[in-house]
């Protein structure tokens, strides 16, 4: 049996938004979101838990919140895009503080880089990505296929 090595997966029109700031980005990240929010109603918003329910608080857009980041949300969301129900990332990053959860801020990113998923870790980015005319448009990329991943492992190691 011939398996490919990457799939084609898409991000559909409307997309599964998470957005997460850490605190000394949460004020940026609301005004951004206020700025934005005619785009933002169209599509499925989630985000760590403070993140979400100050955004929520303040704009009035629906946003799922997972856990606090500190206490596991950014690896919920990690997970989410490994199970493809997060495929765009807003998160206003702290480059000048330590983060307690640096690790998991760590992984997000990685498996953000891994599933080739669209991530903002600061406002210009941001800005970027929600003006890119494949926000109104299905978006097709390559994501190495897991299944032949395992396929391969599991006859070769
Ligand atoms: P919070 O988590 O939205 O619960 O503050 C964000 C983070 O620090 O990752």
């Amino acid at each position: 049996m011939l398996i490919e090595d990457f799939v084609t997966l898409t991000i559909r029109k409307q997309k599964n938004i998470a957005l997460i700031a850490h605190d000394s980005k949460k004020k940026a990240l609301i005004e951004w979101c206020l700025q934005n929010k005619d785009i933002l109603k169209e599509h499925f918003l989630c985000g760590t838990g403070t993140t979400a329910r100050m955004i929520t608080d303040q704009t009035s857009l629906p946003v799922k919140g997972y856990n606090s980041g500190p206490l596991g949300g950014d690896q919920q969301i990690g997970a989410k895009i490994v199970e493809g129900s997060v495929d765009f990332v807003i998160f206003f990053s702290d480059p000048l503080e330590a983060q307690p959860h640096d690790p998991d801020v760590k992984a997000l990113l990685r498996i953000a880089q891994v599933y080739d998923i669209p991530i903002a870790n600061n406002r210009a980015t941001a800005d970027f990505m929600i003006t890119s005319t494949f926000m109104n448009e299905e978006y097709n990329h390559k994501v190495i296929n897991f299944r032949q991943n395992i396929e391969q492992r599991a006859t070769t190691l």
